[in-house]
């Protein structure tokens, strides 16, 4: 094995964080693990919900704005994963959604032949690699009872098939006209050859993907519209727009269906590598399945009495990806002296608080006081219809604050005696202490005026 390099050794070290605080666990921990998968925490499934969420709830709604202005809508679908062979085979994938991949005459192990490791054959020397051979990676199922040729089934390698299965009934409830959006949010499942980079490249992933339907020959103007607003959705979502980067395909690295494509990529700890791919799959999707089904119809756009196929730009993100940005882009050690001079290291995870797991911590100066733990729970109950809040009243002040930070929670509030009457400034009565977790600065609140502080700063 090669050294660990600084960067890997970062990387290391957000995984033993998110072990740590309850964000990811490897999957089947107790007997092993099993590669390619993994399990979100508590503070990982409510990072991930709140991320999800805000997806879907910019996405999904009626009276967007186009390039010029024109009004569009965005609709959803919740689609099952398993569907019929019919599917894979006329979208191409049952053919071609695979990667090339090589074996090691020597250590018996798989790569991907435009993947290879740096790393020497642990039987010695250089890797001896057989001819390049094409792996698919779908998944095989049965469905049924009997396990026959006839009951197999693939589970969905990409979330997009099933919108365009749907395509026509969707349309049809709807009487939306182009251009118009299907976006759906769901697992996606590829047996990829090697998942590595913790959860960057996983044998089960969910993925954000929309299907924009536009008339044809406007797919350059909306290619470029929606890698703008892709790119600022992960600004808004707090990640430093330097550590975006965007790249277009070459002609000759296209996917089957595309006619080009843009990756949002991230600087990552191992690389800078995709988030986020935005295709122009022309109108192949909806023409493949209109011959294979006979059941899609062309479009006609009253405007222009012309009958086509929309033409499709297809946002598609990595929702565990974009986690796994976030918590990378969010992540700090900080040195901190003391009065003292004695030094200590501080690690944060900076999350927006759109998207933090947690976004305001109560805590009782002392557990076992409880005209303390009486204010606290109302302060917390107060809290709550408008935050995610957690109770923490274990250990001192100091460590809850710590706990805190590396749960990535924007504001500790504590409850002492000063807010219930009975410390050194009567005058504090009444107020809290908020501690911002970035600034590490606290002040003093009125309880009657925390919900409304808050809420300034948190910009739902
Ligand atoms: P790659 O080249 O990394 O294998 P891809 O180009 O095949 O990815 P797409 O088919 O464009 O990926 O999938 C869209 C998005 O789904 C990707 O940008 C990524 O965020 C996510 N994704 C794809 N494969 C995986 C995986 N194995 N694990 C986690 N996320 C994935």
């Amino acid at each position: 094995m090669s050294k660990p390099t600084k960067q890997q050794s970062l990387l290391d070290k957000i995984t033993a964080a998110c072990k740590r605080r309850g964000f990811i666990f490897p999957s089947s921990e107790i007997y092993g693990g099993i590669n390619g998968f993994w399990d979100f925490g508590p503070a990982g499934a409510q990072l991930k919900r709140n991320i999800r969420d805000y997806w879907w709830d910019t996405l999904v709604r009626n009276g967007h704005k186009g390039p010029d202005g024109e009004k569009f809508d965005i609709v959803g679908l919740d689609a099952s994963i398993i569907m019929s062979n019919k599917v894979w085979e006329a979208s191409g994938h049952t053919t071609s959604f695979s990667d090339p991949m090589v074996d090691c005459r020597k250590c018996k192990q798989r790569f991907r032949a435009d993947l290879l490791p740096d790393t020497k054959c642990p039987e010695g020397g250089d890797h001896d690699y057989t001819e390049v051979r094409d792996f698919n990676l779908m998944f095989k199922t049965n469905v049924g009872p009997v396990e026959d040729g006839s009951s197999i089934a693939y589970l969905r390698p990409e979330t997009a098939q099933a919108i365009f299965v749907q395509y026509q009934n969707v349309l049809t409830v709807t009487r939306t006209k182009v251009p118009f959006g299907i976006a759906q949010i769901g697992k996606a499942f590829r047996n990829e050859i090697n998942p590595r980079n913790f959860i960057f490249r996983s044998r089960e992933f969910e993925q954000m993907e929309m299907e924009f339907f536009i008339k044809p020959g406007t797919e350059d103007v909306w290619h470029h519209w929606w890698l703008e607003k892709r790119l600022n959705w992960y600004v808004q979502m707090g990640i430093v727009r330097d550590n975006l980067s965007v790249e277009w395909h070459p002609q000759d690295k296209l996917a089957h269906y595309a006619k080009s494509c843009v990756d949002i990529m991230f600087d990552f700890p191992f690389g800078v590598q995709e988030l986020e791919g935005i295709a122009f799959r022309t109108d192949y999707d909806l023409r493949q399945h209109a011959e294979h089904s006979k059941k899609i119809s062309l479009y006609f756009d009253t405007e222009t009495n012309e009958r086509y196929h929309p033409y499709v730009i297809e946002p598609s993100a990595g929702l565990d990806r974009t986690v796994l940005a976030i918590l990378c882009d969010a992540y700090r050690e900080e040195i901190l002296t003391d009065s003292k001079g004695n030094q200590d290291v501080r690690t944060v995870f900076r999350f927006h608080p759109r998207i933090a797991p947690v976004t305001v911590a109560v805590f009782p100066l002392l557990r076992n006081r409880p005209e303390l733990v009486d204010k606290a729970e109302r302060v917390f109950g107060l809290l709550q219809p408008h935050f995610r809040v957690q109770w923490d009243d274990r250990g001192n002040i100091g460590k809850r604050y710590r706990y805190q930070d590396e749960l990535g929670t924007p504001y500790c509030v504590t409850i002492d005696f000063d807010t219930i009457g009975a410390g050194e400034h009567p005058e504090q009565k009444e107020t809290v202490t908020v501690r911002d977790r970035d600034t590490m600065e606290q002040i003093r609140c009125p309880i009657d005026e925390l919900v409304g502080y808050l809420k300034e700063r948190v910009l739902f």
